[in-house]
């Protein structure tokens, strides 16, 4: 399936801070930290690495006072949008617009105060911040899950979703982002699909607590990109036990997979065999530890065992390496062959091609 062929749902437009979702906006990638919010430092640098990575958006939790106080610090050293997480203390997300937040991170459904609610509507219209009504199969209201036979349906997440939407709608509350995160991917599929066809808010996606990178790269991968492919989803998050950098980077290529947007290094590589005549796999983290000093613009850089579909690969590709029956690499630029090199020589080569 080609770009072309996706026909992405057209939803309401949502300002974060100086981006904009939805419509024929770009699909934006997020993430949260995993730092302590109120550690200033911790969570700053975290920030700046994620951004570094090609993180749009970024989501930090503020459990308390504490953390609500240091969103102002953070967000004048950060250049991305700052979403603030909140459960339960509507006062707690009064207080993070008011510090600053671009967006907060709600479930009205789990706010116990009708007050609560209506100060976080008034000071979100007032201060230009928009709400994510977030859902979580982990936290859906119990009448709800005993309507669908004590199960935590896709049917019952959507509920529990609209139910929280027109809490706010009600209010006369209009930019608002919706996800509904499930660790059963197929349920969150299946959520999504019925709620796109309720309304035009904007998606975010995301499979919760898929866990480690492995398992959470493929759930997401698969539960993210079939949506994606359906036009469905205006930002994305790779939700994984471990360093955000990896969130940001599983995000884009699942990005870049579905054709939906292109950035930075994208490295092809052969799976290697008996053929194999350079350090196919050493070659490749080596670029991937230097891939942002290639730049943001697109580039394919294919690294391939030997000529059998090794040339082919490098007639696509922006830059290329080849092993050849020498056990030397040869390089291609732009599909042309340009020089050959010694392996002992390929990583300094790297450098220089940086450079
Ligand atoms: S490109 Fe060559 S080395 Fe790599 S897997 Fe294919 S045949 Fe083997």
């Amino acid at each position: 399936m080609k770009q072309e062929q996706i026909k992405r749902k057209k939803t309401r437009i949502v300002k974060i801070g100086d981006k904009y979702i939805g419509g024929d906006n770009p699909i934006l990638v997020q993430s949260m930290t995993n730092t302590k919010t109120s550690d200033t430092k911790a969570t700053i640098d975290q920030i700046k690495r994620v951004e570094e990575a090609g993180c749009e958006i970024i989501r930090v939790s503020t459990p308390d006072m504490e953390s609500v106080k240091a969103l102002e610090k953070i967000k004048n050293k950060i250049s991305i949008p700052l979403v603030a997480d909140i459960h339960f203390e509507w006062k707690l997300a009064v207080e993070s617009i008011n510090y600053g937040a671009d967006k907060i991170r709600i479930n009205p459904g789990n706010i116990d105060s009708q007050e609560g609610i209506e100060k976080i509507v008034e000071t979100s219209k007032k201060n230009d911040v928009s709400i994510r009504v977030g859902i979580n199969s982990g936290s859906l209201p119990k009448d709800i899950i005993k309507k669908y036979d004590d199960k935590v349906t896709p049917e019952g997440m959507a509920e529990a979703a609209l139910r929280s939407i027109k809490i706010l709608e009600d209010l006369d509350f209009w930019d608002i982002v919706v996800s509904v995160k499930s660790t059963d991917v197929l349920a969150t599929i299946k959520c999504h699909e019925i709620l796109s066809k309720k309304g035009d808010w904007p998606i975010h996606l995301g499979i919760t607590e898929s866990g480690r990178a492995m398992s959470g790269i493929i759930k997401s991968s698969i539960g993210i990109g079939d949506l994606l492919l359906k036009g469905i989803g205006d930002t994305i998050r790779v939700s994984l036990t471990g360093d955000p950098v990896e969130e940001v980077k599983a995000g884009w290529e699942i990005l870049k997979s579905t054709k939906i947007r292109e950035r930075g290094l994208s490295i092809i590589s052969c799976p290697t065999c008996a053929r194999t005549s350079i350090p196919v796999e050493d070659i490749c983290k080596y670029l991937e530890d230097v891939a942002d000093k290639f730049g943001e613009d697109p580039k394919k850089f294919a690294v391939m065992g030997c000529i059998v579909n090794g040339l082919g690969e490098a007639k696509q590709a922006d830059l290329a390496l080849v092993g050849n029956e020498n056990d030397e690499a040869l390089f291609f630029k732009d599909g042309e062959y340009v020089q050959t090199i010694k392996p002992e020589k390929i990583r300094s080569f790297i450098d220089e091609l940086v450079k």
